[in-house]
């Protein structure tokens, strides 16, 4: 395909068939998914529409794509190119009879999935409707299923993480040592785990997307709603649904849901036992505009040594005046920059460039120098996926998970200019080089072989290179923080602002990271919704293990739902002493007068002045200190096979980028300092003060803020605006009264992969 002078710079149209009827060298046609349709003049609008019409398709019907594909045709093709283009999903003409060229679509084969992931007008600047989970194609895999009566073997929770070895090498279509510890899918032995301390309710536990959990009492499972979102990935359906809970589409007596993206005062409306996934402001270091301006200004502020780990970026249109200095010295270097839509995913609307005017001034973008010599494997570019959870802002607690993907460009990597166009040379994007016919599959999720390959299995291809991959795990680790403290201040606001229980929410971010070719890793972005299709093994081994930490690690309480008999019979059986149900108290945000105090006390001196409070601050624990601790320590206790990367005892050299070091962030650092060595001791202390029940010691303001609502923002979410009420909005309704909400609910079965409103989604109506 390198070779081949007329090849296109779309990757779908590059895999297929290519019948080229007078080939030209001249006649190339560049063709780029770059705000295709914010090209195009009135008058080509209206053009577009003449082709569009002459090709038998409506306005409607035409996807950004084409649009795309006519901008650029516009801008590139020349008039008397006679070039006919077969795809998967699109066929260009044109001709010596038409002074334009056309588009038209092979029926059916743009489903809505691929209209989304190539549409990058969609995704752009709407983080709200942003949405990269799961493109929902039917897994291949053993189904999963919940029954009653299993006969599973049981694991200790000790030994649920098996070693995996296997031989390694690095060329290609070979398998993978690795001498790290890989997980293997986890089993819980039992449906609920105690806390490690006295009066702190019991957590649930995740099972794995390849088995089912332990026997659930009915009762139990009865409350145990998932509501059914359309974004909801099906791995995390597997995972939900293993685990004994029942997935309810229409159901607004939720206590979980796996959901797009709400904007930040929806955050009010969500109850304190429940959970979603998003936390308020992660678009702060979730958009490539952002996040630059985040990573930027703390590199301003503390040099360029420290956050120097992303590439010189220019947001246009407001820094096309400084853009436009530094640019001439760099175009007799003939640099290369990347342009990327700020808000876009999947490689959507990315070119590369060397000249000015090959990119547009007047709208939103992000102009990056390109990082022109990347460490190549087998001559291919790649980049890696890692994953990073985020539980709580305030304090700072950050987990990584040990794998993660590495993604491989499909052509052979050359740096030399006349190859900008090769988007599979030069992007690694799966999405866009699976269409490439270079692309191999990876079926072997332990072989260093095909265009994706665990992390895992790249460790032992770069171990076999002589790389301490150790070393460059904990370079990722550095960066991985100092890309999270960038947006801490906005999060952290927005935290402040909206989220009502420290329950409730909770980040997967997957960050996008280039190695160059001195082993230095480059920050590319972080996204807020990580891809989790899991379309191939490879991504199942990867993702599924993924999600059951996450769950796990994030804590699914029991909702308080059950009466006294309920919660006697369930703890009876389940061998365990009270409490069962979540106990908002334990969440709240409000504090006494005498907390806000200590935290006055504790927080007006620099960090410099560390000694002073590591010395102090733990001496006279108040109730939410010990609240705070808590969480903190069961949720450590959890995490597995996750790593925490913050706070550990060595983290507080972060604390001097984040604004005024923060009470609870000095609070952890001081209880790591005294404890990390020594974890019983600091538990055993913990549970001295739970047995008093001194943790549940708070101000009525805490008994009083559950939000009023009849429905939260996330029931709102899908609802058309016709149907809201007479068209008013939910946040109008806090303070007002609560309705108990009569809701038609539909379970979704535990043996299907039922999407809502599909015909196997079954009905259950609530008395
Ligand atoms: P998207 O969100 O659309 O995937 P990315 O910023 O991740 O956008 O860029 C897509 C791909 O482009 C990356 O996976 C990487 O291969 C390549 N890329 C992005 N930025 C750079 C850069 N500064 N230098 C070199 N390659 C880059």
């Amino acid at each position: 395909m390198a070779n081949n002078p007329y090849h296109t710079s779309v990757g779908n149209i590059s895999s297929c068939s290519t019948q080229t009827l007078k080939p030209s060298p001249a006649s190339k046609i560049v063709v780029n998914t770059f705000h295709g349709s914010n090209l195009l003049s009135a008058q080509q609008h209206d053009e577009k529409s003449k082709i569009l019409t002459q090709n038998g398709l409506t306005k409607s019907a035409a996807t950004a794509l084409e649009t795309s594909l006519y901008a650029s045709l516009y801008a590139h093709a020349p008039q008397n190119a006679v070039q006919q283009y077969t795809t998967n999903s699109a066929r260009i003409y044109s001709g010596e009879h038409t002074p334009y060229a056309g588009v038209s679509l092979n029926k059916g084969s743009l489903d809505h999935d691929r209209r989304h992931e190539d549409d990058p007008c969609a995704a752009i600047d709407d983080i709200n409707n942003y949405d990269d989970s799961d493109s929902e194609e039917d897994y291949v895999s053993t189904p999963f299923y919940l029954d009653e009566d299993s006969t599973e073997t049981r694991q200790s929770r000790h030994t649920r993480y098996q070693v995996e070895k296997t031989q390694s090498k690095e060329s290609i279509a070979t398998t993978a040592t690795t001498d790290s510890e890989v997980s293997v899918y986890f089993k819980p032995d039992a449906i609920l785990s105690p806390s490690l301390f006295p009066h702190v309710p019991p957590y649930l536990n995740f099972t794995s997307h390849a088995d089912k959990g332990p026997p659930m009492p009915a009762a139990l499972h009865r409350v145990l709603k998932w509501k059914l979102s359309p974004v909801m990935p099906k791995i995390v359906k597997r995972v939900v649904l293993n685990s004994g809970f029942r997935i309810i589409k229409n159901t607004t007596d939720w206590m979980a849901v796996w959901e797009k993206h709400m904007k930040s005062p929806g955050f009010r409306t969500i109850r304190s036992h429940q959970k979603y996934n998003h936390i308020p402001g992660s678009f702060r270091i979730g958009r490539k505009d952002t996040m630059w301006r985040s990573i930027y200004s703390n590199m301003k502020k503390f040099g360029k040594k420290d956050f120097g780990f992303m590439q010189k970026s220019y947001i246009m249109p407001d820094d096309l005046e400084n853009l436009r200095q530094v640019w001439p010295k760099n175009a007799s270097k003939l640099t290369k920059w990347i342009v990327k839509p700020p808000a876009s995913a999947r490689g959507t609307g990315i070119r590369i460039v060397n000249k000015w005017s090959q990119f547009p001034k007047d709208r939103p973008l992000v102009v990056q120098k390109y990082i022109e010599r990347p460490l190549l494997i087998n001559d291919n570019k790649f980049d890696m996926r890692l994953y990073v959870i985020l539980t709580s802002i305030n304090p700072l607690r950050i987990y990584m998970y040990k794998d993660g993907l590495a993604r491989f460009a499909s052509v052979k990597y050359s740096s030399e200019l006349s190859n900008l166009d090769e988007r599979c040379m030069h992007l690694t994007n799966y999405s866009i080089n699976k269409f490439s016919q270079n692309y191999s599959k990876n079926e072997d999720f332990n072989a260093c072989q095909g265009h994706k390959w665990t992390l895992q299995s790249l460790w032992s291809c770069l171990e076999n290179r002589g790389v301490n991959t150790k070393r460059l795990w904990a370079t990722l680790r550095n960066l991985v923080i100092k890309g999270i403290v960038s947006g801490e201040s906005g999060l952290n606001r927005m935290y402040r602002q909206n989220v009502n229980f420290r329950y409730n929410c909770f980040e997967l971010f997957g960050f996008d990271v280039l190695l160059d070719d001195n082993l230095v890793p480059w920050l590319l972005e972080i996204n807020i919704s990580p891809s989790l299709h899991s379309e191939l093994p490879l991504d199942l081994h990867v993702k599924g293990p993924l999600i059951q930490a996450v769950l796990n690690t994030a804590l699914y309480q029991v909702p308080p739902k059950l009466n006294d008999r309920q919660q006697h019979e369930i703890l009876d059986e389940l061998n365990l002493t009270g409490p069962l149900c979540h106990d908002k108290r334990i969440f709240t945000t409000c504090l006494t007068a005498e907390e806000v105090r200590k935290h006055n006390q504790y927080t007006n001196r620099n960090i410099e002045f560390r000694e002073e409070y590591v010395d102090t601050i733990l001496d006279n624990l108040l109730p939410d200190d010990v609240r705070c601790l808590i969480i903190t320590e069961d949720e450590l206790n959890r995490c597995k096979p996750l790593e925490r990367i913050f706070p550990t005892s060595g983290t507080h050299i972060y604390l001097k980028y984040i604004e005024n070091a923060r009470y609870y962030n000095r609070l952890l650092d001081a209880w790591e300092t005294k404890y990390a060595k020594n974890r019983e001791q600091g538990i055993a202390l913990l549970s001295r003060y739970c047995k008093d029940k001194y943790h549940l010691q708070v101000s009525d303001a805490a008994m009083e803020k559950e939000p009023n609502v009849a429905l939260t923002e996330i029931d709102m979410l899908h609802v058309k605006k016709e149907e809201v009420l007479d068209g008013a909005t939910n946040l109008s309704l806090l303070k007002q009264p609560v309705h108990p909400s009569v809701s038609t609910e539909t379970v979704l079965p535990a043996n299907t992969d039922s999407k809502p409103g599909s015909p196997d989604a079954s009905t259950e109506h609530k008395s």
